[in-house]
């Protein structure tokens, strides 16, 4: 049964199906949000999850905004609105950890 069509990952002529959700939580102290930076397959995930990391380093943020690290999720197979699942260990092959940004750290 058709449902819809399978999200696919966000590089380019990538025919793979977007499994993982690299993605970061934003605050601007009110609010919480689930910044997303790129929908990956597996094959592609360390070089999306190496890229969002730069994007966060060089991510400006204004007063009382916080961003914390890029996370990689888990996509439910479903496309039932599922929970996402947090994989990480599937953050441990693009080099050291960074630090949480925010207000305050700059
Ligand atoms: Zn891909």
């Amino acid at each position: 049964m058709l449902r819809g069509y399978p999200v696919t990952c966000t590089t380019p002529a990538c025919p793979g199906v977007a499994r993982y959700k690299i993605a970061a939580v934003w605050s601007d102290g009110l609010k919480l949000e689930l910044k997303t930076y790129f929908l990956s397959c597996a094959g592609c995930l360390p070089g999306h999850y190496a890229r969002a990391r730069t994007k966060h380093a060089g991510c400006v943020l204004a007063d009382g905004e916080s961003l914390q690290a890029p996370a990689v999720y888990e996509r439910p197979t479903a496309d039932d609105g599922g929970p996402l699942v947090r994989r990480a260990d599937l953050e441990n092959d693009a080099g050291p950890a960074i630090d949480d940004r925010g207000a305050g750290t700059v």
